[in-house]
């Protein structure tokens, strides 16, 4: 299967692409903490982009898509992958069409949470680019230009929206659930 995981910064997205990536067998391809890894190996890419996640602002297109590009043809994402964190940007949606086609995505997993609890959250979580000002410059930032992104895969029917509040065992499940074939109305799951 071919996922998008796409939520707020703090909606639990990676948390839970790790999980249904693992239960589902295929990598769990997360641009964040890709661009984290380069950044803490200091590598050339990490250096071009270290002071942009610590303003919590997008890494230009051409290097995220060159990154996404390469990571996508190795051999463990050739049965499918979970993308976290990927597209963010119209460019980025136009360039994955380009490299798995137009139909090639199973499912758009949308996490809905409300933005008080997310704000806690990533406080709460204290990564390097958690501070206050770069949180609500990110929050800004996806509103922008990755929420309007979400009415492409509608358009698609591909969009299936999960409540992220919950036990992470719980919203794993919902997930899990909301991905099965004979459950595949796009509705919302929400919480029992
Ligand atoms: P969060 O969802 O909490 O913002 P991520 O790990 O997904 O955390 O992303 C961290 C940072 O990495 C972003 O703020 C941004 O600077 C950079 N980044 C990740 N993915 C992309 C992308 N697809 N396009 C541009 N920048 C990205």
């Amino acid at each position: 299967m071919r996922l998008l995981f796409v939520g707020p910064p703090g909606a639990g997205k990676g948390t839970q692409a790790s999980r249904v990536a693992d239960r589902l067998g295929t990598p769990h391809i997360s641009t964040g903490e890709m661009f984290r890894h380069h950044a803490s190996q200091g590598t050339d890419l990490g250096l071009r982009v270290d002071s942009i996640l610590k303003a919590g602002d997008y890494v230009p297109d051409e290097i995220t898509i060159e990154m996404l590009r390469e990571r996508i043809a190795e051999p463990d994402a050739k049965g499918g992958f979970i993308l976290d964190g990927f597209p963010r940007t119209e460019r980025q949606v136009a360039a994955l069409d380009g490299l798995i086609g137009a139909d090639g995505l199973d499912s758009v997993v949308v996490f809905e949470v409300d933005e008080d609890a997310l704000v806690d959250r990533l406080l709460a979580r204290g990564r390097a680019d958690d501070t206050e000002d770069t949180i609500r410059n990110r929050f800004k930032v996806y509103q922008e230009q990755t929420a309007p992104l979400l009415a492409i895969y509608e358009g698609r029917g591909l969009v299936v929206s999960v409540d992220g509040i919950g036990e992470i065992d719980e919203v794993t499940n919902r997930i899990l659930s909301a991905l099965r074939p004979q459950n595949s109305e796009r509705t919302t799951h929400h919480a029992p």
